[in-house]
């Protein structure tokens, strides 16, 4: 399947033929349209499955076509990732994917200045990929409002549980907008990562890659 039978926005598609996609993966052929439909999705995929795409394609789509009225600050994704680096690179697939769109990213993670990140935070962005513990501290100390946040991406569930990060997600899940849309990605399903998804998800399409 390719991306141009899923009516996407021109400037969408001029994103993903820049980076070189003709074809979709299996995991963005099954997510794509039941994302853009706005059900939750429940996957069950390993990296290197062209997952980032899978979930961050539709989102982006989604901000186009219900644009917001006003100017506004608040975000409205967030993206949860394990580590530093995974929050990264995932901010630059969504960057190279909203190249030709207004829409911003940011990136909030551990081991850096709060000072800096809460100043970027003042300012709004309208994609915010995070760490949990670091999203947190933000949280708490009022840097930022996720209830715009209409999107909600867990990924790599599995490994933000074996870190420890499920006291932080349960707040996190707090503050966002109570009728987001979300979405969990994990590579493994063990008894804590069900529990989570059974408390977040409403009717969710079970995939598996
Ligand atoms: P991910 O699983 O999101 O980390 O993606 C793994 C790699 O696959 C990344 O380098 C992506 O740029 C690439 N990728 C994602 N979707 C596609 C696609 N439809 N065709 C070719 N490469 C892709």
């Amino acid at each position: 399947m390719r991306f141009e039978s899923f009516s996407f926005a021109p400037e969408i598609l001029r994103a993903i033929s820049d980076c070189g996609y003709q074809k979709m993966t299996p995991i963005q052929q099954q997510s794509i349209p039941a994302i853009r439909r706005g059900q939750d999705i429940l996957a069950s995929a390993q990296t290197g499955t062209g997952k980032t795409a899978a979930f961050a394609l539709p989102i982006l789509q989604k901000m186009v076509d219900n644009p917001v009225e006003t100017q506004r600050s608040n975000a409205r994704a967030l993206i949860l990732a394990p580590t530093r680096e995974l929050a990264a690179q995932v901010a630059d697939n969504i960057q190279e994917y909203s190249r030709y769109l207004p829409i911003s990213v940011l990136t909030i993670y551990g081991g850096v200045k709060m000072d800096t990140q809460a100043q970027k935070l003042k300012k709004g962005a309208d994609i915010i990929v995070a760490t949990p513990g670091r999203l947190l501290e933000h949280l708490t100390a009022c840097n930022l409002n996720l209830s715009n946040v209409d999107f909600l991406v867990l990924d790599e569930a599995d490994r933000m549980l074996d870190m420890g990060f499920i006291a932080d997600i349960q707040k996190i899940l707090q503050a966002v907008n109570s009728k987001r849309q979300n979405m969990l990605f994990s590579a493994t399903f063990s008894s804590s990562v069900k529990q989570l998804a059974n408390e977040m998800l409403v009717k969710p399409k079970l995939i598996s890659v």
